[in-house]
């Protein structure tokens, strides 16, 4: 980034009392703790400060990466020569009858500890997320049967620089999908409904999918969640059925407990991660002739044009 335009930023973001950091990389921003320096990361603590931000940088043409908890994202291992805007901050949430409206960097687990506190039933998913409000709108995210869409009221947004709201219609969730993955749309804050029920029910719906999410998945290792889907197959039982379990590059290493979940067993690199899913993603085409889709978002690579990709289009 030009000398200038970065001080610039700098000194904005003083002025504006926002958070900025000049020695951080993704490695420290995502879940899967690998990926390369950045050249500026910034933390807005409310929604107003956020869109300030992405104002800001827009009219200076700095390349922006929105990141939440970074926990679906795998980010390549050179440096972005950019600024990375982490929402976790703005995490503001509030309750009113059966509806909550969440700031995008909203904690997906703290709104399921609040919803079953009031014996909200329907986000009872929400508590076996990792990420944001944000990140969980865009992928359309979801587990044991529920999903964003299934709760999805309408979505507040900054399109370019103008401020949008769009309602679920509008959002186009699909399987692990929505117009966020597909336009340059930044989610501010989404409003999402509930069904009331009693919060002892809420409470043991939620503790049930824990238990059984954690014996399925290994959650204490570093990982972006599971790296790869399609909307009819279980990909991940077609990976173990391949025998893929525990195979390894470098310091990466396909979950021997959860064959979807790619880890960053020891001081993995991006390229590493990449490498296994871009193979798991050959082996099921040649022998399942099946086209895995990608879950996890890839920032700053080069190569997003590779064979799948177009196979997808
Ligand atoms: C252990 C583990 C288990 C997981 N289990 C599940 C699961 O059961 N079901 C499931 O669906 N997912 C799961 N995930 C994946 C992930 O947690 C979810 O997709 C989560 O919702 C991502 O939220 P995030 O805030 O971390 O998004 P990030 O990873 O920060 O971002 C994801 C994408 O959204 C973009 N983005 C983030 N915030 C915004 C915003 N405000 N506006 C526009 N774009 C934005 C980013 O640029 C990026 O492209 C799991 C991940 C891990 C590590």
């Amino acid at each position: 980034m030009d000398v200038d335009i970065l001080n610039a930023v700098a000194a904005k973001m003083k002025k504006y009392k926002i958070e900025a950091r000049f020695d951080t990389g993704f490695d420290r921003l995502t879940t899967i703790g690998t990926g390369g320096k950045i050249c500026i990361a910034i933390f807005p603590d409310s929604e107003r400060k956020l869109v300030k931000t992405l104002r800001y940088l827009r009219k200076m043409g700095v390349d922006t990466v929105v990141l939440g908890r970074g926990s679906n994202v795998l980010a390549a291992d050179g440096y972005f020569d950019g600024a990375v805007v982490v929402t976790v901050r703005a995490n503001n949430f509030r309750i009113r009858g059966n509806t909550m409206t969440a700031c995008c960097g909203a904690s997906t687990a703290a709104m399921a500890k609040a919803l079953a506190e009031r014996g909200l039933s329907g986000g009872e998913f929400l508590s076996c997320l990792p990420g944001t409000a944000g990140g969980a709108a865009v992928s359309n995210a979801g587990c044991f049967g529920q999903d964003i869409k299934s709760i999805f009221c309408s979505a507040k947004a900054l399109y370019g620089d103008k401020l949008i709201r769009l309602s679920a219609q509008e959002c186009h969730f699909g399987k692990r999908d929505s117009i966020f993955k597909h336009k340059d749309i930044i989610v501010l804050s989404v409003k999402l409904k509930f069904t009331r029920s009693s919060r002892q029910a809420v409470l043991d719906a939620v503790a049930e999918m824990r238990r059984n999410k954690a014996s399925a998945q290994p959650l204490n290792a570093r990982s972006a969640g599971c790296v790869l889907y399609h909307d009819n197959v279980a990909v991940s039982r077609l990976i173990d059925e391949m025998g893929f379990k525990g195979y390894r590059v470098g310091g990466a290493e396909v979950s021997a407990k959860h064959a979807g979940f790619v880890l960053n067993i020891d001081k993995a690199t991006s390229l590493d991660i990449y490498l296994i899913i871009r193979r798991l993603q050959q082996e099921l085409w040649d022998r399942y002739g099946l086209i895995a889709k990608r879950e996890v978002r890839l920032i700053n690579f080069e190569d997003e044009n590779d064979i799948f990709s177009k196979r997808e289009k």
